[in-house]
């Protein structure tokens, strides 16, 4: 195979059994967006059902139908919404929805009436993100419209909720701002009559260090796939956890050249001397950084080597020196990082981006071999 990316399950499952211990008063969902984020979304939510998952997480809902289509009959919220989403579709799947504003509140209002159903629902607060969510000026007036479509039958509101900006940088000032905002609007919200079954604001890093923001759900995505938040709360082991993804790839060639010979695409690396290049057959095509071009570290004949010039969309290559490999050998890019291999979040400082960017960046010409 030219090049695979195993998905370890057991060590997902076992992730799962970790973050649901770090939260024990909290239900778990388990975020799948993205191709759970480059994992494999059907795969990877069975699997964190099994261990335990009672709620799982999608941003946009053709990810949350999809999982529906799949055979998932658990509980599943979705909220990236736009207007004219497909939010009949959505709840008459029986997945939670989420609104942010007014006008996604009257489209769900709307789809839930035109198919008798009362839709579940979640208001989504700004606590300070500044993304999506309701503003604390706005919110009594989506709490009272939440609030009268709930008398009328066209939706219960399941829950209340918000997302953080900088839970991953310990101590961060925002991370008790928002835990205060978000307190207040849940209190505004219960005393206009509101009755949540899950009040939920934390992710992965807010799940791993911040007990207080668990409420009555965490919403887990990274640590789920054994990948740390950021480098400043620790490292995944600390957590117990174990990266979940390798990706290797088969060396397509390894040949001799003389000293002085550029390599790849505008000649960015150039022999020191006469040494040995091996091809792997991976490139920006597949989902590995451009920028990875003189960076990115691959296991290689047992040591690590650095991207020789650039990275093509369908191959790079790394200077053995004196080493040697035959073509068939194996490059691992990433993974656990037990045989010696770079790990993903390697892999990001050496691009300057996260490992949550590296994972789920991973396109989908490279199969996915669950094990
Ligand atoms: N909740 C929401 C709304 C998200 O968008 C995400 C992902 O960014 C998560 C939870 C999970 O975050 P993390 O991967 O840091 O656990």
């Amino acid at each position: 195979m030219r090049a695979r990316a195993v998905v370890d399950l057991a060590a997902l499952r076992a992730n799962v059994r970790a973050l649901r211990a770090a939260a024990p008063t909290a239900e778990l969902m388990t975020v799948v967006k993205s191709d759970a984020y480059g994992h494999g979304m059907v795969p990877c939510a069975r699997a964190a059902r099994k261990a335990g998952a009672s709620w799982l997480g999608a941003a946009t809902p053709e990810e949350a139908l999809a999982l529906r289509a799949a055979g998932d009959t658990g509980r599943l919220m979705c909220w990236l919404w736009t207007p004219g989403g497909p939010w009949r579709q959505a709840i008459e799947a029986d997945i939670d929805v989420s609104a942010s504003g007014l006008w996604a509140l009257r489209e769900a209002v709307a789809a839930a009436r035109a198919c008798g159903r009362t839709a579940r629902l979640h208001l989504k607060a700004d606590t300070g993100l500044g993304r999506s969510g309701c503003q604390p000026a706005d919110w009594p007036a989506l709490v009272d419209e939440a609030r009268a479509a709930e008398a009328e039958g066209a939706i219960r509101v399941t829950g209340l909720w918000s997302h953080f900006a900088c839970a991953d940088e310990p101590g961060h000032p925002s991370i008790g701002a928002q835990l205060s905002v978000f307190r207040d609007m849940v209190a505004h919200a219960e005393q206009a009559g509101l009755r949540p079954e899950v009040r939920h604001l934390a992710n992965s890093p807010a799940t791993l260090t911040v007990p207080e923001s668990h409420f009555d759900l965490v919403r887990t995505g990274i640590a789920t796939y054994g990948i740390s938040p950021s480098s400043e709360l620790g490292a995944a082991a600390d957590f117990g956890l174990r990266p979940v993804m390798t990706l290797s790839a088969a060396l397509a060639s390894v040949k001799r050249v003389p000293g002085g010979h550029g390599v790849s695409y505008g000649h960015r690396y150039v022999t020191p001397g006469e040494t040995t290049l091996a091809l792997v057959p991976v490139g920006y095509g597949d989902g590995i950084p451009r920028h990875a071009s003189g960076t990115g570290p691959v296991l290689v004949a047992g040591k690590w080597r650095t991207i020789a010039g650039t990275v093509a969309m369908d191959q790079f290559v790394v200077d053995l020196g004196g080493d040697t490999a035959a073509p068939g050998d194996e490059a691992v890019l990433f993974g656990p990082g037990d045989r010696g291999e770079p790990t993903a979040e390697d892999w990001a400082r050496a691009v300057g981006s996260i490992a949550y960017e590296i994972v789920t960046r991973i396109s989908a010409r490279i199969p996915r071999v669950y094990v």
